[in-house]
């Protein structure tokens, strides 16, 4: 090689032997209590970067291409943001319909058009299974932010990051969650009751109307691995022994029929008087948005933990760049 070529001004390259060098994340069942470990190690680490230099260059150089047929606030933008905190850059695809998308253009092609200008692809879809079509066309990693009513993997990540990091880790075997809400649509559920369902001892109450019950295929796999998951359709009874409450948003937009949306919407709020009969050491969480299923006269109790629920997702989403980047 001549000694003025370009390499010879090159970075130190990824570690392409890491376990999670170009890997994509497409559902938590790919992942194993070891896996949780150490991503939350990981993160952990990456918090306290954050917190003590802001920004550092572990990805620097490094693109991703972050690609949103659906809304999202938090997703994109943590996504975004966790990029430029370790130095590297993002191609923001937030409107499709701005792109070759509107003119037809099929998923795998335009997967296949973006991992040409980028390191990684970061990838919302209304349909289940579509990351994994995505990930099929791709050679480049793809992280799943989100497959219609399927999964949404990042999320159940930070979710039981928040746990560890706000009830310690030695917490979350032997817990009692309860999760509240639209069961049915909601995919942060489906991922994360999956993901609890690797640790030992722990309880599962599913708090929902009838018509939003946690669908039987995720409740099956989990009773497989014999965790034991009960169903209520008032909180009430489960309450007092819950040590993570996780409220979720009824999916307006996945119901065929307004009608049964009207029905069920509002079903439960949570607020300072339902919360007294609340253990005075848990969590109240919530993937986000809200619209009015925690009053907001609860957000200044210390149990309120959806805003630092976000916060969290900030460096999960870090770790699991620079793990699938070869830089963890
Ligand atoms: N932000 C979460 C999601 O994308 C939860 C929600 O939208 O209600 O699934």
């Amino acid at each position: 090689m001549p000694t003025n070529s370009l390499s010879q001004h090159l970075p130190f390259g990824e570690n392409k032997n890491a376990e999670w060098y170009g890997k994509d994340i497409i559902s938590v069942k790919q992942f194993n209590r070891n896996d949780l470990e150490y991503i939350f190690g990981v993160a952990h680490e990456m918090r306290g970067m954050v917190e003590r230099v802001g920004t550092f260059d572990l990805l620097k150089g490094k693109i991703l291409a972050n690609l949103f047929y659906e809304p999202s606030t938090r997703t994109s933008s943590s996504f975004t943001a966790a990029m430029e905190r370790l130095g590297g850059s993002v191609i923001p695809i937030n409107e499709v319909k701005y792109s070759s998308v509107s003119k037809g253009e099929s998923l795998p092609d335009t997967i296949r058009t973006l991992e040409c200008y980028a390191d990684v692809i970061v990838l919302r879809h209304p349909e289940t299974g579509s990351a994994a079509i995505a990930a099929k066309a791709a050679k480049k990693p793809v992280i799943n932010a989100g497959d219609g009513v399927g999964e949404h993997p990042t999320q159940a990540l930070l979710d039981v990051f928040t746990i560890y990091e706000e009830l310690g880790a030695g917490q979350v075997d032997g817990m009692t969650v309860t999760m509240l809400g639209d069961l049915k649509y909601g995919r942060t559920v489906h991922s994360l009751a999956r993901l609890l369902s690797m640790f030992t001892n722990i309880k599962l109450n599913y708090v929902s109307p009838e018509i939003l019950r946690m669908p039987k295929e995720v409740m099956d796999e989990i009773g497989e691995k014999k965790v034991p998951q009960a169903e209520f359709d008032t909180l009430e009874k489960v309450l007092p022994e819950t040590d993570v409450l996780y409220v979720t948003r009824v999916q307006k937009e996945r119901f065929e029929d307004p009608v049964d949306y009207e029905k069920v919407k509002g079903a439960y709020v949570i607020d300072p008087d339902i919360m007294k009969s609340a253990k005075q050491e848990m969590i109240v969480m919530h993937p986000l948005p809200r619209v009015g299923e925690i009053s907001t006269d609860f957000d200044d109790d210390p149990r309120a933990a959806y805003f630092r629920q976000m916060e969290y997702g900030l460096y999960v989403r870090m770790a699991l760049l620079a793990m699938v980047l070869g830089k963890a």
